[in-house]
């Protein structure tokens, strides 16, 4: 469903209105009030505005392609609870479905039809998929797909890629392009041990991959990658990436993790089909099949997913797995997303995005690179210099001054230098002129400086 603006609530005063809010959200005694009681004042450090400076937004109501925050202003939004919801906000279907689904009682803790349905709908449409677990979030969904490969092949080392992000698990929070491919915890509180058995490498580098297979091959349980990474911008598989992935995992018989916690379902319905003579062994879901809602889901070959429990000795379980709220937005989710077929308009607006964005920074003489596809994309200020420190310190200055001018205008970008930008099919064509004749502005804004 589109909505244009004013169809949120009565109190849209002052939306859209083209003035710029130096603090964002105009709310720093709320913020002050969240910090008391909250680490830096949220429950995700992305959404504090930490990397961007100011205060965060509150937001009060969401539909569609906006938001509304709690002063009433209204946002064109690029977020999309972070590349989850598709069909934008509060799709009233979804709304409908679940709440059907809340007044027949939402966590039964024990079977119910529409995870069947659920777990059938997933196999058919993601490749490699025979049987599937469904678990609470993509965090949930990688660190089990590890545990299972290393029980499958018995091995336990693990080759993450620096640019990959798999969620919070402590071996997959990883940094290092060290020589023998060792990592560094990326966070306090993870002991050395545990990193120990991650490889860390660089992405699209088929070289280093080959020489930590030829290092390690016979310890390695498996290979986890972002088969489109979308968590530091978007990066596309160089040709032959994946496939070298795959054949290498099958020479030292090591075991192909796709993480399409993002991608799965937002290019076309099912896995992304980068390279789809490419097929992993596992593949992790999360986001979009959850319609907004927390899911995660990893699943796979059959002799491989046999060996989850009860059926084999690989522990895995969830209060919360399978809960019918979840499952019905997913599920309903997914159906929508089926019967509408979105994804060509999608990367319609997708290619007029990035082409607006791109001409509007070479009129204002901004320097940019717009990486994209389908509906994801991101912006660098880095001058295409790659992701060297001078490059991506200039990048890191420019997006913040960036993101408040085009917060002041009405568009809520992502927080963060490093994220990816979400369409979904619910951003009008009026959407898009808005976010471009905001940036237009915000390229101008930036002109010379820095
Ligand atoms: C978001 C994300 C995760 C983690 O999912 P959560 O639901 O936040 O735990 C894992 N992998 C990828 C690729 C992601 O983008």
């Amino acid at each position: 469903m589109r909505q244009g603006p004013g169809n949120l609530g009565e109190n849209t005063t002052g939306s859209m209105d083209g003035k710029r809010v130096p603090d964002g959200g105009m709310t720093p005694s709320l913020y002050l009030e969240a910090c008391r009681y909250m680490p830096g004042g949220v429950n995700s450090p992305v959404r504090s505005f930490r990397a961007v400076g100011g205060n965060p937004v509150f937001i009060r109501r969401c539909q569609g392609s906006r938001m509304i925050d709690v002063t009433g202003r209204e946002y064109v939004d690029l977020v999309m609870g972070w590349g989850s919801l598709l069909l934008g906000h509060a799709h009233p279907e979804v709304v409908e479905a679940v709440k059907l689904a809340l007044e027949r009682g939402w966590n039964t803790g024990a079977l119910t039809e529409e995870e069947v349905r659920m777990a059938g709908l997933l196999c058919e449409s993601v490749s490699g998929m025979d049987m599937v677990r469904l678990v609470n979030s993509g965090t949930e969904a990688t660190m089990s797909a590890v545990r299972l490969a290393r029980a499958f092949t018995g091995r336990d080392k693990v080759i993450k890629f620096e640019e990959c992000y798999h969620g919070h698990a402590d071996g997959l929070l990883t940094t290092g392009h060290a020589a023998d491919f060792s990592s560094r915890p990326a966070t306090l509180g993870v002991p050395l041990t545990i990193v120990g058995e991650t490889l860390t490498l660089p992405f699209n580098d088929i070289e280093a991959l080959s020489r930590a297979f030829e290092q390690y091959g016979q310890r390695i349980a498996a290979v986890i990658a972002e088969p489109i990474p979308g968590n530091a911008g978007v990066i596309l598989p160089r040709a032959g990436f994946l496939a070298s992935m795959r054949e290498l995992c099958d020479r030292w018989g090591a075991l192909l993790i796709f993480d399409e916690v993002i991608t799965g379902f937002r290019f076309r319905f099912g896995d992304c089909g980068i390279e789809s003579d490419v097929k992993p062994d596992i593949v992790c879901l999360g986001k979009i099949i959850g319609g907004g809602l927390p899911v995660g889901a990893f699943g796979g070959r059959r002799e491989i997913m046999e060996m989850v429990s009860p059926l084999g000795g690989v522990f895995q379980a969830g209060t919360f797995s399978g809960n019918l709220a979840s499952v019905t937005s997913g599920l309903k989710t997914l159906e929508l997303i089926k019967d509408s077929d979105p994804y060509s308009s999608l990367e319609q607006n997708g290619s007029v995005l990035q082409a607006g964005l791109e001409e509007r920074a070479a009129e204002a003489g901004v320097k940019v690179r717009v990486s994209r596809y389908g509906s994801m994309l991101s912006l660098s200020f880095s001058d295409g210099q790659g992701g060297g420190g001078e490059g991506r310190e200039r990048h890191f200055l420019k997006y913040k001054r960036f993101f408040h001018e085009m917060l002041g205008r009405g568009v809520y970008l992502p927080p963060s230098p490093v994220e990816s930008w979400f369409l979904s099919a619910a951003h009008s064509e009026e959407d898009i002129n808005r976010i471009l004749e905001a940036s237009g502005e915000a390229f101008r804004k930036l002109r010379g400086e820095i």
